[in-house]
């Protein structure tokens, strides 16, 4: 069956057929804000095994098994060490967009320094696969009310679109009150592109994070195929990420503090097994494939601006 009819096949079940999407934010295991807080540092990251070609082939794999398609966020310094893990993403049809160059989380960079990681990454990412680069992610969504002339900045540098905020309250990052699904997010400098949060539930007045990463890992399945169900109701596309080493429960144990490696390392070895069941549930597509429906059902805006906010 080719790649193109397997996406068109129906989901399995009682869906409404609204695409989700997919995304994976390609970074090696220790590339993590954790192991950087444990002071794991980027000129020490070539000493390490760099274990992230196997898990992106086997996550290319059940996607194409399953007829997905996702949208890779790419780190630089990836790209830049590890080519053949873009090319292989690119030649399997799927979306490349930018993870930035080291790392960093936005709080750390100035606004010169970023828009040279968003230049330098998109130049390196573009180069390789042959493909535009469009979109981008923060390294631990760490666009929040503080760093949001980043939101101008990138809409200086020609992106189309952010997937950078988590709607969410937590101590590192997330703007609680900002809108739950793709909406236009303008920043101080009046500055606008199109916002792509995770998917979260809301449920007792708060917005409760469902949709990647150690919250995935944490929850029950059926909770998360409820809350893309409850996303498919409202018309809403739910946004899902991971990490290729969330695939990878043998990874190496670096040093971080016990509350960090619990929230890194639980449940790896189910990862898997969620993300199957998640694409034979329910149809995913990377985001430029969707951009038409993205874009169409933002209708809110929302200002990132406003001073003295978290
Ligand atoms: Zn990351």
């Amino acid at each position: 069956m080719t790649r193109q009819a397997k996406q068109s096949a129906p989901p399995a079940d009682d869906s409404t057929g609204v695409p989700h999407i997919l995304t994976f934010d390609v970074e090696e295991y220790f590339q993590v804000e954790a192991a950087a807080d444990g002071g794991t540092r980027p000129e020490q990251w070539d000493s390490f095994e760099k274990r992230l070609a196997p898990c992106v082939e086997r996550i290319l794999r059940l996607l194409s098994d399953h007829g997905a398609s996702a949208t890779f966020f790419v780190l630089g310094w990836v790209a830049r060490h590890e080519r053949d893990v873009v090319r292989m993403i690119a030649k399997a049809g799927h979306e490349i967009a930018s993870h930035g160059m080291y790392h960093g989380m936005l709080g750390n960079l100035t606004p010169e320094q970023f828009r040279c990681e968003l230049l330098d990454s998109r130049g390196l990412l573009e180069d390789i696969s042959g493909n535009p680069v469009v979109g981008f992610r923060a390294p631990t969504f760490s666009i929040t009310h503080k760093t949001a002339w980043a939101i101008d900045v990138l809409a200086e540098a020609g992106y189309k679109y952010d997937s950078s905020v988590f709607p969410i309250r937590h101590d590192r990052y997330g703007v609680p009150d900002a809108p739950r699904f793709a909406h236009r997010a303008v920043g101080p400098g009046g500055g606008e592109i199109l916002e792509i949060p995770p998917l979260t539930l809301r449920a007792m007045g708060m917005n409760w994070p469902v949709g990647g990463g150690g919250y995935l890992r944490l929850l029950p399945v059926w909770f998360v195929v409820k809350a893309l169900k409850k996303a498919e109701k409202s018309k809403h596309a739910g946004m899902i990420y991971l990490h290729p080493w969330e695939l990878d429960p043998d990874q190496p144990v670096l040093p971080m503090s016990r509350l960090a490696r619990w929230r890194h390392r639980v449940n790896l070895e189910r990862t898997e097994q969620k993300l199957q069941r998640m694409m034979r549930d329910f149809k995913f597509l990377g985001v430029s494939q969707s951009m038409h429906t993205l874009t169409t059902n933002a209708k809110q805006t929302y200002s990132y601006g406003s001073p003295g906010q978290s």
